[in-house]
């Protein structure tokens, strides 16, 4: 008899210890860590994990990235967030994010052709790549415009500042130098309609002008940032008259633009 209570006692040191290391490899599987951020970690049916930081939610496509790729983008949203939000201050931004999280949507890419933020969701591709223009859809999201803002300038806003504060190359330029890509359009036979910067040339199936509209957009929102200064280029952005706040007309502040980007290196 005592001797097979020992094996009792052994068996269930046994079932034990492994029901323990079962437990704790299932906690390890939802863990993502962070050194720079806080990121607390959700399970769901539909997607991988859901990541929560600070200012953002992140809902993952099942099957797509491994956990360090998690833990890069969100820690890359994050800073992205209070990157745009210091940049456009307490005045400019529209999304109290401190009382509601931005979402984001990272999609695997074969159900959306192009990352977008409609109706304040953040859809981003090509996460894994590093070339999701995270900082250009929270632009969107974080100075959404009022009905009137000019497409060049909701446009062109968000790409310079994925420029600035995107740690990842993506579209339209990939990273390379914006006023050297408008040079090149500038001097190779630009159209009118894209010198005239019209608001349908943002969504024109043709993708190679609905590009150089960006290009131009950004590389124009920069010129006027750097000559006018952050607080007169968010005052135009918000659709205040360009030459109330410039004291020059459109027309003038283009031709200062292509001056300065033709005489760029
Ligand atoms: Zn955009």
């Amino acid at each position: 008899m005592k001797y097979s209570k020992q094996i009792v006692k052994k068996l269930t040191i046994i079932v034990l210890s492994i029901l323990c290391i079962i437990y704790l490899s299932s906690c390890q599987a939802n863990k993502v860590v962070s050194s720079k951020i806080n990121i607390e970690v959700e399970k769901s049916n539909i997607y991988e994990l859901i990541l929560t930081t600070e200012h953002a939610i992140i809902y993952i496509d099942k099957d797509y990235l491994t956990k360090p790729e998690m833990v890069d983008i969100a820690e890359k949203i994050e800073t992205g967030i209070n990157d745009v939000k210091n940049y456009l201050g307490d005045k400019y931004i529209r999304k109290d994010v401190s009382k509601e999280k931005v979402e984001y949507y990272i999609k695997k890419g074969k159900d959306v052709i192009m990352s977008s933020a409609i109706g304040g969701d953040i859809e981003l591709i090509r996460v894994k790549e590093k070339r999701s223009p995270y900082v250009h859809e929270t632009v969107h999201v974080l100075a959404s415009s009022n009905i009137d803002t000019k497409y060049w300038l909701f446009e062109g806003l968000a790409v310079h500042l994925q420029d600035i504060f995107g740690e990842n190359p993506s579209p339209p330029n990939l990273g390379k130098d914006i006023d050297k890509l408008a040079k090149e359009i500038l001097t190779n036979d630009v159209s009118d309609d894209l010198l005239a910067f019209k608001n349908e040339l943002a969504y024109v199936g043709e993708t190679k002008k609905r590009n150089e509209f960006y290009k131009l957009s950004a590389s124009l929102v920069k010129y006027i940032e750097n000559e006018y200064g952050k607080e007169k280029l968010l005052r135009i952005y918000y659709s205040e008259d360009i030459e109330k706040v410039t004291g020059k007309s459109f027309e003038d502040i283009k031709k200062g633009w292509i001056e300065y980007v033709k005489k760029s290196e």
